[in-house]
């Protein structure tokens, strides 16, 4: 009779590790890595997985979700992180980054414990980047407070009624900054997005393919240009959510240039669509913003993608009912922004990524498990394959084929 040393044992599968790609055997205690050997080499496992045929790749890590999403007073978004957490799961996910909205008058500390609790009942792990709506004496004293918790990573936006002013900005940077913490920013110029809105009221037709029109390129790049200048004077590092495209990306390297530590995302539908979706019937599924941008705009964030120019691709998850978003075709401004995203990210990335050629399967893993493992403070327990990570591994057979289920 064997002993068994392991919990389960994944054999014969080509196992992509920091230092490249090989058919090896993994053994796992617990929820750990215990071994990493030659094919035949382990004993065998209580379970074991013959993983033949498949790219073995450490857990996706999802870094911009916003399940069981407080919309206007009690409303939520459609799911919860029980069920999110399963669909990202399904997708080869296993850590996603939601963030920390406040509801009401709590205190960001009263919010960070409420979505704590909250994220109760998720199969995969949860972090959090809270987000900093207002800039108060109190905000202030419980930055600090966060980071000692290990919620370092924040979110600032530029525009929305919960933007912080452009002074606010580099006040709120500067506490950040003081006690390491990683500032980020949802950039997009509001004043810049005002008037543009507003041009596009006055001629009168709201409907879904003057929707780019509202939002234009430049108010990403003006926000991310005004950050910069604020992040170079404290000498801080800045993080910069959902790129969509190559103004906002030549705006992020130019910083880079001037010696900034300049930290990007961008999100699965900016790699993956383009801006003629707004013209087809089924344009409403696309109420994103930024909004998709042009095919050239794309293969720039794909450029950016493989030479690690990027560091993270988000899904912006954020769900809603065909009936909450279907008005968006005759009048844009009627729904709540966003899509349902955390399931499809991976096999997206990978089709669209590694089958076209984009980027081979070391870059894939380096993007969406490596990089942001490291940034957010999840390396090495997160992101690669080795011994003693936490065992969060995803299968990936390129050879089975399927058409993403449409909505209809
Ligand atoms: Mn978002």
């Amino acid at each position: 009779m064997r002993t068994n040393s392991y919990d389960l044992v994944i054999r014969n599968g080509r196992v992509v590790t920091p230092v490249g790609v090989e058919e090896l055997d993994i053994g796992i205690h617990g929820t750990r890595v215990a071994a990493i050997g030659a094919v035949g080499s382990l004993p065998g496992g209580l379970e074991e997985i013959d993983a033949r045929g498949t790219y073995v790749i450490p857990g996706g890590i999802d870094t911009h979700t916003h399940a069981y999403w407080p919309l206007n007073g009690s409303r939520r978004s459609r799911d919860t992180f029980a069920s999110a957490g399963e669909a990202a799961a399904r997708g080869g996910t296993t850590t996603m980054i939601d963030f920390v909205p406040r509801v009401g008058s709590e205190s960001l500390i009263e919010a960070a414990d409420r979505r704590l609790a909250e994220i109760d009942g998720s199969p995969i792990d949860i972090a959090l980047h809270p987000i900093i709506d207002e800039l108060t004496d109190q905000t202030l004293r419980e930055v600090p407070e966060l980071i000692s918790r290990g919620l370092s990573s924040f979110k600032i936006y530029t525009t929305y009624h919960n933007r912080l002013s452009h002074g606010d900005i580099g006040r709120a940077m500067l506490t950040i900054h003081e006690h390491g913490g990683l500032a980020g920013f949802h950039a997009e110029d509001h004043d810049v997005l005002s008037t543009a809105l507003v041009e596009v009221q006055s001629a009168g037709d709201l409907s879904l393919p003057h929707f780019p029109r509202s939002r234009p390129a430049w108010s990403e790049s003006a926000a991310i240009s005004r950050i910069c200048q604020r992040a170079a004077e404290l000498g801080a590092p800045v993080y910069f959510y959902h790129l969509s495209g190559n103004v906002a990306l030549r705006a992020v390297e130019a910083a880079r240039s001037q010696d900034i530590a300049v930290y990007a995302e961008t999100c699965t539908h900016y790699l993956v669509e383009t801006e003629e979706v707004f013209k087809s019937p089924d344009g409403w599924k696309y109420t994103i913003t930024p909004p998709v941008r042009s095919a050239a705009s794309r293969e720039q964030l794909w450029r950016a993608v493989a030479d690690g120019g990027i560091q993270a691709i988000g899904s912006d998850h954020c769900a809603y009912a065909r009936n909450e978003k279907v008005s968006a075709s005759e009048d844009f401004t009627s729904v709540p922004y966003g899509a349902p995203g955390i399931e499809a990210r991976m096999p997206i990335l990978w089709s669209e990524g590694v089958a076209k050629g984009r980027i081979n399967v070391e870059q894939f893993v380096e993007i969406t498990a490596t990089r942001p493992s490291k940034l957010f403070g999840l390396h090495p327990k997160k992101g690669a394959i080795k011994v003693g990570a936490d065992a969060d591994i995803v299968l990936m057979d390129p050879k089975v084929e399927w058409e993403w289920p449409a909505l209809s």
